[in-house]
């Protein structure tokens, strides 16, 4: 297999921890569209308990810390993250409020109906969209709010190269309205929807990238996987380049029914 067609799942997974380590955030996105996005939820109090789900080193976790009260619980698969979010909660003073802990979004450590808020950005993907959704529902209350970004079709037709990418990646992408129908489904009210502009992908992503990849590559100099992931991020941008007008994220604001 070439290396263009080599997808993130075929990296050893501490590479690929180490390489985002290095990163405020794991996935496009960006402090003004988190605050976007809270500004359509309105059942939160200092009693809110919140869980941000693949929360990865807690960019967003913080943001949300700062802009809405209750507890927040940031979740990962990955101890290094963790650590990371632990870290600079303290730095920030959020240590009472922010809690980072290792876990699992397909085992949730959650009680039933005891959430007030789910957040997830740039992580659904990982349990599938339609999954995520309709097992982690039973974790919110009656009311609550879950607020997630996705990858996304913007038209119907697209050209073979990004179409064959993406399948290749994230078979479940879909479009807008079928995502939308999605969440309908699984028993919430689609509350607000709306696109991330593409600085999130620019600016807040691969230019971050970059300057990780520096940091990364050398520390792993000589490293041909450290390498081969690494000119794999850069294809990615290209191909974002080259078809944004095609995909992109979408945020979900839905309540539960
Ligand atoms: N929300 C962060 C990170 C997005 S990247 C941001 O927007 O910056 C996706 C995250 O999902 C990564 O941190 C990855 O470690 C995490 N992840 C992948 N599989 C997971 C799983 N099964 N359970 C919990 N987290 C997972």
């Amino acid at each position: 297999m070439s290396n263009e067609n080599k997808t993130i799942h075929e990296f050893d997974l501490q590479l690929i921890c180490d390489f985002f380590s290095n990163m405020e955030r794991q996935g496009p996105g960006s402090p003004e569209v988190t605050v976007k996005a809270l500004s359509f939820i309105d059942n939160l109090t200092d009693k809110s308990l919140i869980a941000d789900i693949g929360c990865g080193t807690g960019g967003q976790t913080m943001v949300l810390a700062q802009h809405a009260p209750g507890q927040i619980t940031g979740l990962d698969l990955f101890p290094d993250f963790i650590r990371i979010l632990n870290h600079n909660a303290g730095r920030l003073g959020l240590q009472d409020r922010v809690r980072g802990i290792v876990g699992s979004m397909d085992d949730l450590p959650f009680g039933q109906e005891e959430l007030d808020l789910i957040w997830s950005e740039g992580a659904i993907y990982n349990i599938g969209f339609e999954r995520g959704l309709n097992e982690w529902r039973k974790f919110l209350k009656t009311g609550g709010y879950i607020a997630v970004s996705e990858s996304s079709w913007f038209t119907d037709e697209r050209p073979a190269e990004i179409h064959d990418f993406w399948v290749d990646a994230y078979p479940e992408i879909d479009t807008i309205p079928n995502q939308v129908a999605k969440i309908h489904k699984a028993g919430y009210l689609p509350v607000a929807t709306f696109v991330l502009p593409e600085n999130c992908w620019t600016e807040h992503y691969f230019a971050k990238k970059t300057a990780a990849q520096e940091v990364f590559l050398n520390k792993h100099a000589g490293n041909k996987a450290a390498e081969e992931f690494s000119s794999l991020q850069f294809h990615e941008e290209v191909l974002y380049r080259k078809y944004k007008e095609f995909y992109g994220y979408t945020f979900f604001i839905a309540k539960k029914r």
